[in-house]
């Protein structure tokens, strides 16, 4: 039997090891945390009770009816709908930016086309006469300065650590803006939880006889490429492969402040506080992730975010044009490396959501399936990392 190690028991890895073992290899996947589900672990905060996402909420949501299915196959799901708050000024109003928010902010009651033409009358061009080149630029052609100052220029500034100008525009182009009462924060068609939490549904992913787990076990990569193995999956950071001996991809991070409560902290799951003399940027209360859960207390998380140093964990990939630069870089040595494929957040250092992350690594397996077969050297994955 063909030996395979994989590096991390995130969702890549997980989904990778899954798919190899089912297709009959001997897979062993390494991880340096005590648990499995890499930063989308959850587990009971044991005062309360409440089901906690250690490294920050996260909601399931994709319109890919594949991915949807494969993970109802390991967890039952619960309906959950993500709908965030933001206190901006002391008042409390809907996001993302919507029919209600306008409404709200400017003290009105407009319906939808006259909320459109109210906004377009406000949005300012860039004075250069192009494409909006910047973040800021962006905010202001789609929003105006006053929905702009009131919800995304501190809130951006103080997610990103820099000026808003400095950002790209791409950044923005993201962010819903909706002239309706809909104030669902995603677009797609499935949206959910996992009942019992993201890491039973990863060791229920994970729980196959040829698939054996290793877990509070750092792997360096000098073990992975000295090890008898067939083929390493490394889902670990792209630089750190290497040593970072070209320099470090920057990342952001998140400083968690934590605390708990006798009841309801502030009646909603997420609210977002983008006033720029306020340090955090949100404030997660994590029984509202679980609403068919009645638990007594609560756990209320603060997220300051900053620079992320050597001993941080990496959450945010920056990729201003510096890290674009020192990635294509790294990814160059990348390919040029044999028995080593790169998958997930931080091999192919992206900000990716759970759903792409799952169907990357279905297509990373069926590529290194299918490489097997055929006899060819497998690939390297990084898909779209540079
Ligand atoms: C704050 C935040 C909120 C998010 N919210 C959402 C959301 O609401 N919805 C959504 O769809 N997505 C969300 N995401 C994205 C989600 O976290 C990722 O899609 C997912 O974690 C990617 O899984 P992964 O396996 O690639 O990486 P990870 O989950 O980071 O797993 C990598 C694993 O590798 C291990 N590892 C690394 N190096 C080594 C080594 N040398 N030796 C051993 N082990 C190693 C790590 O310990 C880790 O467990 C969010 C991300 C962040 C940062």
């Amino acid at each position: 039997m063909q030996q395979i190690l994989i590096v991390g028991a995130g969702f890549s890895g997980a989904v990778i090891a899954r798919e190899l073992a089912e297709a009959g290899l001997a897979v062993t996947v390494a991880d340096a945390r005590p648990h499995v589900a890499g930063n989308c672990h959850t587990e009971r905060c044991p005062e309360t009770g409440v089901l906690v996402h250690v490294y920050g909420p996260h909601i399931f949501h994709t319109d890919d009816a594949g991915v949807w299915d494969y993970v109802n196959r390991f967890a039952r799901f619960m309906p959950y709908v993500n709908r965030v708050k933001a206190t901006v000024g002391g008042r409390v109003y809907a996001l993302p930016v919507n029919l209600h928010t306008i409404n709200q902010f400017f003290g009105l009651a407009l319906r939808p086309d006259e909320a459109r033409a109210f906004v377009a009358a406000r949005t300012q061009a860039p004075a250069h006469g192009g494409d909006p080149a910047n973040f800021e630029e962006q905010a202001l052609a789609m929003v105006g300065p006053d929905l702009y100052q009131a919800f995304f220029r501190s809130y951006t500034a103080k997610q990103w650590g820099c000026d808003p100008r400095d950002l790209p525009a791409s950044i923005l182009k993201r962010l819903p803006l909706r002239f309706s009462y809909d104030d669902n924060y995603f677009f797609h068609r499935f949206q959910g939880m996992p009942e019992a939490g993201y890491t039973a549904l990863v060791a229920a992913i994970l729980d196959h006889p040829r698939i054996r787990l290793e877990l509070g076990r750092p792997v360096t990569p000098a073990e992975a490429r000295a090890g008898a193995w067939d083929h390493v999956i490394w889902t670990g950071p792209l630089d750190a492969w290497f040593g970072h001996d070209l320099g470090r991809l920057g990342y952001r991070t998140l400083d968690f402040e934590r605390f708990t409560h006798t009841g309801d902290w502030q009646g909603c799951a997420v609210m977002n506080h983008p006033d720029a003399d306020v340090p955090y940027t949100r404030v997660a209360e994590h029984r509202h992730f679980a609403p068919w859960e009645t638990p007594a207390g609560s756990v209320v998380v603060r997220e300051y975010p900053r620079a992320a140093g050597p001993d941080d964990i990496p959450y945010y990939p920056i990729r201003l044009a510096g890290e674009q630069a020192l990635l294509a870089r790294y990814a160059e040595r990348a390919r040029a490396e044999a028995g080593v494929s790169f998958a997930g957040r931080l091999g192919t250092y992206r900000y990716l959501d759970m759903d792409v992350t799952i169907r990357e690594a279905l297509e990373a397996a069926r590529s290194l399936i299918s490489a097997r077969k055929t006899g060819q050297a497998p690939a390297v994955f990084l898909a779209g990392a540079v």
